[in-house]
């Protein structure tokens, strides 16, 4: 009761926000008690609940996801944090019977006799969810699939860029479900730092890797396993006789998404030094047709805050400083600082030193980096952290698999751009500074579960081997040596 009046009145000072995490944590993990093993007809229920609030709040998320990022296009927040978090809970549905179901493993007769071995996935308990501000849905309700799906109780916490977004999650998530299984804690800085210090059975973290090494400290505290969705800067690797339309189609397509602030976006592009030229005519004429009068028009999102706009302009001013060709993507392009829509940019070779090379970008422009052999294209991706994703462009499947198999990331799509995080049966993660754990899919529903290990003693084995007098057990071990 005390959970729900707090949430009615809305507190305000941090010492009362962390107060109410401290409530609606407790009040979780007292119903988790009650409840360790909830039913496949429970678990069901939760993701037809959560399909439902999903459906039932279409206009009003692409309402708020305006009025967050100043523009955004009202099909694209349709699309990835509607349908696709619906598709991925679909997806859920149709398998959670197998994913449940216990695995049997193989227990050696002549041993053990007729004795039953098997992993059933329990539920963790209460989880943790820390999210961006990128996708606000896409990130807080699609992981809660897996969360859900696995039989957990999830407290969620938007990040503090998108007011809009949070305050309409907390409304939906509590006019869907009970707060002792599902809850949004909605605060700022005092209250990310009070969640990740919480003692949860599982922590999920999407953001930084800067912020993520902090939130694994504070885990550590507790012995809290972490997920850790974090970013870096995916590259797109056109190999030679690859720049053609659909390829280059592919890479702006799909940078125009978020307008670029999407963790498994193109963050730089190596593409071979003669076919610069022709990338560049390319990706013009792609604007041109598919997104003309860009900055200007709906297809554009702003960029999140004024404070991330001029980072990104400082970007682009310290590249054109040191002589940099930076070719805008539309003719007479805008930056409207009300809606900070920002038109598109490539910059072309532009040196290792600068920001630009250095820092995840998160935004409209994108690096060209020529190169003049494949091994200096693949020496250069080494060279940097492990990227959360990683491209690959190519006809001939020698060279594209050769490209993954000398190199790591979180995951990788061959002819096509962050696929890898669109389909509900690929498990998305990361590799390195790039994150651990995985969501989505089996491996999401693994991730937050127990992989208990049962064994189940049946008749006609060996175990009182294993017990006191040993001289019967080393007589035994004798006897079952190989010989010689
Ligand atoms: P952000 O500023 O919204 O921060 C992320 C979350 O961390 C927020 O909820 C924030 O309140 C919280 N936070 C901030 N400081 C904290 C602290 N000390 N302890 C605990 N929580 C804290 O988002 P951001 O970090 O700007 O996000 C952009 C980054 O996220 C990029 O690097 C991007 O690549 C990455 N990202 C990764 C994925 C993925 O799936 N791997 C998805 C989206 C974004």
């Amino acid at each position: 009761m005390a959970i729900l009046e707090s949430a009615a009145t809305g507190p305000s000072s941090d010492a009362e926000v962390i107060a109410g995490l401290g409530q609606l944590f407790a009040a979780q993990s007292q119903a988790f008690r009650a409840d360790r093993s909830p039913t496949l007809a429970e678990r069901r229920a939760r993701l037809e609940s959560l399909m439902h609030m999903m459906l039932s709040n279409r206009a009003r998320i692409a309402e708020a996801l305006r009025a967050d990022f100043g523009a955004h296009p009202a099909p694209m927040s349709d699309l990835i944090e509607v349908l696709g978090v619906l598709g991925r809970a679909r997806y859920a549905l149709e398998h959670l019977e197998a994913w449940m179901a216990p695995s049997p493993r193989e227990a050696d007769p002549a041993m053990f006799g007729t004795a039953q071995a098997y992993v059933r996935c329990q539920p963790k308990g209460v989880i943790g969810n820390i999210v961006p501000w990128n996708f606000p849905f896409d990130l807080s309700v699609g992981p809660l699939i897996e969360m859900l799906a696995a039989g957990n109780r999830v407290i969620m916490k938007p990040s503090e860029y998108t007011p809009a977004c949070g305050g309409l999650l907390e409304e939906m998530v509590t006019a869907a479900f009970d707060p002792s299984l599902v809850a949004v804690s909605l605060g700022g800085a005092e209250l990310a730092r009070a969640f990740a210090a919480v003692s949860w059975n599982h922590l999920l973290y999407t953001g930084s890797p800067n912020v993520g090494r902090l939130v694994m400290q504070a885990a550590a505290r507790n012995l809290t396993p972490v997920t850790l969705e974090l970013g870096g800067k995916c590259p797109a690797l056109l190999t030679p006789g690859s720049v053609t339309p659909r390829n280059v189609d592919s890479v702006i397509g799909t940078k125009i998404i978020k307008n670029g602030q999407m963790c498994i976006t193109v963050d730089y592009c190596l593409v071979p030094r003669g076919d610069v030229q022709r990338f560049i005519d390319l990706a013009v004429s792609f604007m041109s047709k598919a997104a003309p009068g860009y900055s200007r028009g709906d297809e554009c999102t702003g960029i999140i805050s004024i404070r991330h706009l001029e980072r990104l302009e400082g970007l682009l001013a310290e590249a054109a400083a040191r002589g940099c060709r930076i070719v805008p993507l539309e003719a007479d392009g805008v930056t409207d600082r009300a809606t900070r829509r920002m038109p598109m940019s490539l910059v072309i070779d532009p040196a290792a030193d600068l920001g630009l090379m250095r820092e995840e970008i998160f935004g409209p422009i994108l690096p060209l980096v020529p190169y003049d052999d494949l091994d200096e294209a693949l020496a250069m991706i080494n060279a940097g952290e492990r990227p959360l994703g990683l491209y690959v462009f190519g006809d001939d499947a020698a060279v594209t698999d050769a490209v993954l198999s000398r190199t790591i990331s979180g995951g990788a799509a061959v002819n096509t751009c962050a696929l890898q995080g669109a389909l509900p049966s690929l498990g998305f993660g990361g590799s390195g500074n790039s994150g651990m754990g995985r969501h989505h899919g089996i491996e999401g529903f693994r991730e937050f579960s127990n992989p208990r290990g049962v064994v189940v003693r049946g008749t006609g084995d060996m175990i009182d081997i294993f017990y006191s007098p040993y001289a019967r057990t080393a007589a035994v071990i004798q006897a079952i040596l190989p010989s010689g």
